[in-house]
C-alpha cells in the first residue's frame, strides 16, 4: 500500500496520493505545504492538540485526542457504552466491564503522567482485559469499536501465528509494529494504543508436551507476550520480520498500552463445573438438570485458577485481572444484528440495491428463519452474512441489468430453499430509472473501452 513519505498516511486515508521520483506525498500534505508557503497567518491545519499527529483516528466520533489527554476529556464509561450500543447488540455485561476498564486505563495514564515525580506516587496498575466467549459473538468487534470511539491506534494480532523468538513464525514484536503502523509511526500515540490478541486460548500450555520437546508456540509465546503485556521497552524492527544484528530498531514502551486478549476457551466449562461440583458434593449438593446446564452461564463463574488449569501460565493470568464473558447469541439477538446496528447487514444490502433504484425487503418470518439457520451453523453472527450472500448472489448478478425490476423480497420459503427471491417488476420500468440505468451502462462501456 502506498504511504505518504511526509506524514505516513496510507492511500486509503487520503483523497489523492502523488508520486515523485523517489517517494510519495498525500493531498493533505500538499495542502499544508501550500498554506505554509502562501498563507502568512497559517500555523497548522492540524488543530487537534495532539502534538502534530495529522491523522484523527476514526475521526467519525470527533473531539477526543489522546495526544493531549486532559482530565475533562476522557469519555465516561456510560458515554462509551452508548456508542458501543449503536453497533453491538447485547453483551451488556461485557460492554460494561470493558467500558469501565478502558476508562480507568486512560484515567490512569493521565493520573500517572500528572503525578510522576511526586513523592507520594500512587501508581495505578493497568488492568488488561480478557474477553471470553464463543466465536462470532462480537469480541473483536467490541474492541475495534472501542478503539474507534476513543480514537486511539489499534492493532489486532492472532496469537496462533506467533512463535517464540528465533523460531519459524511471527515474533511478538511484530504485534507492536502493527500498532506503530496504525499510529502512523507516531510512537507517543502508539504507546497509548490498544492491542487485541485473539485466540489466546490456542497458545495454552500443552500438557502432553514433555520437557524434551520445546513448546515454541505455546508456553514460549506466552512468556514473550508476558513481557510486552507487563510493560517493557521493546525494540521493534521497522520493516517487520526477523530481528537481525545490524538493524535499526524503533523503541517503544508498552507500559501504557492496553492489552485485550480474547478466546473461546472451548471446554473450559468442564474445568469450572468440576471445581464447583467438588465443593458441592453430598446430600446438600444442587443437582442440575441437563436443561439448566444448557442455559449455560457456567462461564460467568470463572476464576483465574480455571485459566491456569486450562493452560495459561499463572503470570499471564495475573496480568489479565479483568475477565469479561460474552454470551452465545440467541435468535432474537441475531435478528436484531441483521437489522438494528448502524451498519447492519440488511441495511447494507438495502443500500446496494438502492444504488440500482431497487427496493429490498426481508420479511419478518424470513429474518427469523435466517437466525435459526445461523444458530445451526454455530459460527455466531458470522454465519448471517454467508447465508445472506447465498440467498442473494444470483439476484445481485441479474437485476442490475434489468430495468423493469422494482423490488426484491426475501421470504421464509426462500430461506428454506423452496423458492427464489420474489422479484416485482414495473410495467416498463420508470422513466427515471431507465435513464439512470442507461447512464450507468454508458459509463461502464466508456470505462471498459
Ligand atoms: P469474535 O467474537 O469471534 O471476535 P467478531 O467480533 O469477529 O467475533 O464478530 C464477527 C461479525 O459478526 C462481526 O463483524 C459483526 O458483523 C457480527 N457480530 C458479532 N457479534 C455481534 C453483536 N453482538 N452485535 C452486532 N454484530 C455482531
Amino acid at each position: 500500500m502506498l504511504r505518504c513519505n511526509f506524514c505516513g498516511k496510507t492511500e486509503n486515508q487520503v483523497s489523492r496520493m502523488l508520486q515523485g521520483k523517489s517517494g510519495f506525498i498525500c493531498s493533505d500534505c500538499v495542502l499544508t505545504s501550500y498554506q505554509m508557503l502562501y498563507e502568512p497567518d497559517f500555523e497548522d491545519f492540524d488543530d487537534d492538540d495532539d502534538g502534530g499527529a495529522p491523522y484523527n483516528y476514526g475521526g467519525e466520533y470527533g473531539g477526543y485526542s489522546i495526544g493531549g489527554i486532559k482530565e475533562g476529556e476522557i469519555i465516561k464509561p456510560a458515554e462509551i457504552k452508548k456508542i458501543l450500543d449503536q453497533y453491538i447488540i447485547g453483551q451488556e455485561e461485557a460492554k460494561k466491564i470493558l467500558c469501565v476498564s478502558v476508562y480507568n486505563h486512560y484515567k490512569r495514564i493521565f493520573f500517572n503522567d500528572k503525578n510522576s515525580g511526586k513523592e507520594d506516587d500512587v501508581e495505578i496498575q493497568k488492568s488488561n482485559v480478557l474477553l471470553m466467549g464463543p466465536t462470532g459473538v462480537g469480541k473483536t468487534m467490541l474492541v475495534q469499536t472501542m478503539a474507534r470511539v476513543l480514537q486511539v491506534p489499534f492493532a489486532i494480532a492472532d496469537a496462533t501465528t506467533l512463535t517464540q523468538a528465533g523460531y519459524v513464525g511471527e515474533d511478538v514484536e511484530n504485534v507492536l509494529l502493527r500498532l506503530i503502523q496504525a499510529a502512523n509511526f507516531n510512537i507517543d500515540d502508539a504507546e497509548r494504543g490498544i492491542i487485541y490478541i485473539d485466540e489466546i486460548d490456542k497458545i495454552s500450555r500443552r500438557s502432553e508436551n514433555t520437557s524434551i520437546t520445546r513448546d515454541v508456540s505455546g508456553e514460549g509465546v506466552q512468556q514473550a507476550l508476558l513481557k510486552i503485556i507487563e510493560g517493557t521497552v521493546s525494540n521493534v524492527p521497522p520493516q517487520g520480520g526477523r530481528k537481525h544484528p545490524h538493524q535499526e530498531f524503533i523503541q517503544i514502551n508498552t507500559k501504557n498500552i492496553l492489552f485485550i486478549c480474547g478466546g473461546s476457551f472451548d471446554g473450559i466449562e468442564k474445568i469450572i463445573t468440576s471445581r464447583i461440583n467438588s465443593t458441592s458434593l453430598g446430600f446438600g449438593a444442587q443437582v442440575k438438570t441437563a436443561k439448566e446446564k444448557s442455559g449455560d452461564k457456567t462461564l460467568h463463574s470463572i476464576i483465574p485458577e480455571d485459566l491456569v488449569k486450562y493452560g495459561l501460565i499463572p503470570e499471564i493470568v495475573g496480568r489479565l485481572p479483568v475477565i469479561a464473558v460474552l454470551d452465545d447469541l440467541d435468535k432474537e439477538a441475531l435478528i436484531q444484528i441483521l437489522v438494528k446496528p448502524k451498519n447492519a447487514i440488511i441495511k447494507q444490502y438495502k443500500f446496494l440495491f438502492e444504488l440500482d433504484d431497487i427496493n429490498f425487503e426481508v420479511e419478518e418470518t424470513a429474518l427469523s428463519k435466517i437466525a435459526e439457520k445461523t444458530i445451526e451453523k454455530k459460527t455466531g453472527a458470522r454465519g448471517l452474512r454467508s447465508i445472506m450472500e447465498k440467498l442473494l448472489s444470483d439476484v445481485m448478478f441479474e437485476v442490475p441489468d434489468d430495468e423493469t425490476v422494482k423490488k426484491v423480497t426475501i421470504t421464509a420459503d426462500c430461506v428454506d430453499g423452496e423458492s427464489e427471491p420474489v422479484i416485482e417488476r414495473g410495467p416498463e420500468g420508470s422513466a427515471l430509472k431507465k435513464s439512470a440505468v442507461a447512464a450507468k451502462k454508458s459509463k461502464r462501456n466508456k470505462s471498459a473501452g
